[in-house]
Formats: structure tokens, C-alpha cells, sequence
């Protein structure tokens, strides 16, 4: 009794992981860097990551 074992065939399937966003929502974007940039939600102010503007709310 010999149980063949597949060989050759191997599938990894890649993991799909889906990156979280962090603070940054589509909304207010950096008045600065223009409109591709979001501006990052914070509890009391909106910040940008890219130049470090930010604004009170
Ligand atoms: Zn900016």
C-alpha cells in the first residue's frame, strides 16, 4: 500500500491583505499640497502628513 503523493503541483495562492488607512478619510484635503492630499483626522485637529499642516477644528 503506496499513497502517491501529488508532486510538481503547488498553488500558493498570495495573501491579500488590505492595508488600513489610518486616520485619513476621504474629506478635507491639504490646502497645500492640493487636492490628492488628505488631510488626516485627528480628535481635534486635521493634519497633513506630507507637508505637517494642520488645522483646528
Ligand atoms: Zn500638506
Amino acid at each position: 500500500m503506496a499513497e502517491k503523493k501529488d508532486s510538481g503541483k503547488k498553488s500558493a495562492a498570495p495573501k491579500k491583505e488590505k492595508k488600513k488607512r489610518g486616520p485619513y478619510k476621504a474629506g478635507k484635503s491639504c490646502p497645500k499640497c492640493g487636492a490628492g492630499v488628505k488631510l488626516a483626522e485627528h480628535k481635534n485637529r486635521n493634519s497633513c502628513g506630507k507637508c505637517g499642516y494642520f488645522e483646528k477644528k
